[in-house]
């Protein structure tokens, strides 16, 4: 990769550290309660490094298997990275998302709150889940359903999972606050105060509409080369 792209994606990052920042003012909130995860799916570790020398250390991956393959040895050099799943899981790779992620933010059923907490209490690992509310009512979408969610809060509570909060993805081509606000409201009437929304499109929306972690791909790296 060229020099100048990599300065670009030093240069994005401040850019959007400072709409953040400029969101978080006009929602009279701190910077700080706003974690940035980079969305680093599709873009490989040459892409990934100068974030990293920058010093930012939050990323966000959707599929095991590419983060397996291009993680270990970054975080070799970056040892304190937090990498969150934000993808859906199948049941069946539970185990290794556990062990290598530090959040998951797609947890929406109980069989894969089950496989988790196997998983976390086989490996003496705490891993902070959000659960995924299919907050469109989207059949196509992952997440669970809105009827759903007190049940599986209790399944995931009852499996020993700590429950970092809800995460949602609005329904595309539509304005998506009013999507943000009914999360940010599950969130509240089940006392929790992490919330996962927000992408490259909307962020600053989501932000002042109580955001505390916002999945950015695009606006950091540029365009994905595949669709995901
Ligand atoms: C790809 C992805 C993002 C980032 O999307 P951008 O529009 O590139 O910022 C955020 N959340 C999830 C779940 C994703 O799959």
């Amino acid at each position: 990769m060229s020099e100048a792209t990599q300065d670009n994606a030093a240069v994005r990052l401040h850019d959007i550290n400072a709409q953040i920042a400029s969101a978080a003012k006009l929602a009279r909130r701190e910077a700080a309660e706003i974690e940035l995860i980079g969305v680093s799916k599709t873009r490989d570790a040459e892409a990934i490094r100068p974030l990293l020398d920058t010093g930012h250390r939050a990323f966000g991956e959707n599929r095991v298997q590419e983060a397996q393959a291009k993680w270990p040895r970054l975080r070799d050099d970056f040892p304190d990275t937090k990498l969150h799943l934000i993808g859906q899981l199948q049941s069946n790779k539970a185990e290794e998302a556990v062990g290598l992620f530090d959040y998951i933010h797609s947890l929406d059923r109980l069989s894969l709150a089950k496989a988790l907490g196997k998983a976390m209490r086989e490996q003496n690992r705490n891993v902070p889940c959000f659960i995924q509310v299919n907050i469109g009512d989207e059949p196509q979408k992952g997440g669970c359903m809105v009827g759903d969610l007190s049940d599986l809060i209790a399944a995931t509570q009852a499996e020993g999972i700590e429950i970092a909060g809800l995460m949602c993805l609005p329904p595309a081509d539509i304005e998506p606050a009013p999507y943000f606000a009914l999360l940010a409201e599950l969130a509240a009437r089940h006392s929790l105060s992490g919330l996962s929304m927000g992408m490259s499109d909307d962020f600053p929306t989501a932000i002042m509409l109580g955001a505390t972690h916002v999945r950015v791909g695009t606006a950091l790296f540029g365009e994905r080369a595949r669709a995901l």
